[in-house]
């Protein structure tokens, strides 16, 4: 770690018209002084003259070892049957693993998926997801590994079900985790809080036990691995302190599934299957049990809440968590995709976080209204959640939508298509950049567990940030656009774009 001077930045968000030199020692910021001004007492002085410093990003929400694990996969999405049968056939052994298929299911594969894929291979498991991995087709071989009887068996599988599959077939693991890091950082983000399973944990745990990969990352813990510690009496505590480079603060409870697989727990039907209020993953009595024993024993809580009727019983169950609990901490509702507005005071007044994905409008956009008719004006409702006084925090969801920050940011100002084409989806909801950019920056720093005064880039605060050579942050619509030219983390440049990348 060293100490540097940059010399003639612009600062965002500030005053665009004010020049500064930043100094920064080691991993701290140390001051910002009028051009000309700045102390370069044994720093090392760069002119970045008219050049962007803005803090970096953190995605609140992303799956980060499965990010790279999904780019060895098959990309199923948008092909025809023949195409999907050709991609998996041409891969020799091991099992066949893909991804991004739509609903319905593929026509000529039906009624029975299992047999139609047991006709391309039968002697290794295929496994392929859906987009919204709450849903695949197997093959008899991947069901047999599960233990799952495949006599009458379709091969289709959802949520819990599928998921249980998905960790029987056995995979090459690789240590993705510093291939992780850079793609991260090579996005301007230097914290991310991923939800993963348990090699995950113990992957990037070890591999970021001194910060070695230049980010922070927080993890959540799986509920049904926390249920399971405790049963066998397993002390089971949570892991590491806001400053620390890997911590692991939440339990991380599913309350339902998803819109697209119509999965998402509603207060009333689908407005395209009646009768179908989706899936309730965890009865109440359950989930009270979880929420006590996380609450009692330190940990925060982060649900995956996605219909109204989901979101209104996870905040109930953060209520019971933070009424036992002595510590203040981050209790989260991940997607927070619909809620009823005469929720919202309530969650509100929980002090519950909502964690929200705006790039999901980008797919979910084609849907909303079909799946939910009018209550969808009230989907990714970020002005009128703002308005309501509650916390957000912006995220991703990589691999299922783009890592591209920007991209998520453009979602939740525009609402428009991607490539801001198209029109507006329910334009009352969209909210001013300054706005969104603080939702992945100091704003969202108590809510992934970052140390005080992240993401403000004010004197003794830690220096993470990026430089940007694009005019004016505010029209950035995509990564490309921002002209990122270098990131700095945990005291080093990371890009090599300025000064010595990963000195030491
Ligand atoms: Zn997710």
């Amino acid at each position: 770690m060293g100490a540097w001077l940059l010399r003639g930045v612009k600062r965002y968000p500030g005053d665009p018209d004010r020049r500064y030199d930043l100094r920064i020692d080691g991993d701290r910021i140390t001051s910002w002084s009028s051009l000309g001004q700045g102390d370069s007492t044994s720093a090392r002085v760069i002119d970045l003259n008219n050049h962007w410093v803005l803090p970096a990003f953190v995605d609140s929400h992303i799956h980060l070892l499965y990010s790279m694990e999904h780019l060895d996969q098959h990309e199923l999405a948008g092909l025809p049957v023949e195409a999907i049968v050709t991609s998996i056939s041409n891969q020799n052994s091991g099992p066949r693993i893909g991804h991004g298929w739509k609903d319905p299911v593929p026509v000529h594969m039906n009624p029975d998926p299992r047999r139609f894929l047991d006709t391309v291979v039968s002697d290794d498991p295929v496994f392929l997801w859906n987009s919204d991995h709450h849903r695949a087709l197997v093959n008899s071989e991947a069901l047999r590994l599960a233990g799952v009887d495949t006599k009458s068996h379709t091969g289709i599988v959802i949520e819990q079900d599928a998921e249980e599959i998905w960790t029987a077939i056995p995979r090459v693991k690789k240590n993705y985790a510093s291939d992780a890091a850079r793609w991260l950082l090579g996005h301007g983000i230097t914290a991310a809080t991923t939800f993963d399973r348990e090699e995950s944990i113990r992957v990037l745990g070890q591999a970021n036990s001194e910060g070695q990969l230049g980010i922070r990352i927080r993890h959540g813990f799986p509920e049904d691995l926390f249920s399971s510690a405790l049963e066998s009496g397993v002390d089971c505590s949570p892991v590491g302190e806001p400053q620390d480079p890997f911590a692991m603060p939440w339990v991380k409870i599913f309350v339902d599934g998803t819109l697209g697989s119509r999965t998402a727990w509603m207060k009333s039907d689908y407005s395209d299957d009646v009768g179908n209020v989706g899936v309730i993953r965890k009865s109440a009595d359950d989930l009270e049990r979880i929420a006590r024993n996380a609450g009692q024993r330190g940990w925060a809580l982060a649900i995956h809440a996605i219909g109204d009727a989901a979101v209104k019983e996870a905040n109930r169950v953060i209520s019971i968590t933070r009424s036992v609990r002595e510590q203040d901490l981050p209790d989260r509702i991940e997607h927070f995709q619909l809620a009823d507005p005469e929720d919202l005071k309530q969650i509100r007044d929980t002090g519950t976080i909502a964690s929200l994905q705006p790039c999901h409008l980008y797919q979910d956009r084609e849907i909303l209204d079909k799946r939910w008719g009018k209550r969808a004006t009230h989907a990714f409702a970020l002005r009128s959640i703002d308005a309501a006084g509650i916390p957000i925090v912006l995220g991703t969801d990589a691999p299922i939508e783009s890592v591209d920050p920007w991209c998520d940011l453009d979602a939740a100002v525009h609402r428009l298509q991607r490539g801001r084409v198209g029109s507006c989806y329910s334009p009352g909801e969209k909210v001013p950049f300054s706005s969104a950019f603080h939702w992945r920056t100091a704003g969202a720093a108590k809510a992934n567990f970052l140390p005080e005064g992240w993401g403000t880039l004010e004197p003794g605060t830690v220096a993470d940030l990026q430089i940007l050579a694009a005019d004016q942050p505010q029209q950035v619509s995509c990564q490309r656009e921002a002209l990122l030219l270098d990131v700095y983390s945990l005291g080093s440049w990371r890009l090599g774009g300025i000064g010595e990348s990963n000195e030491s």
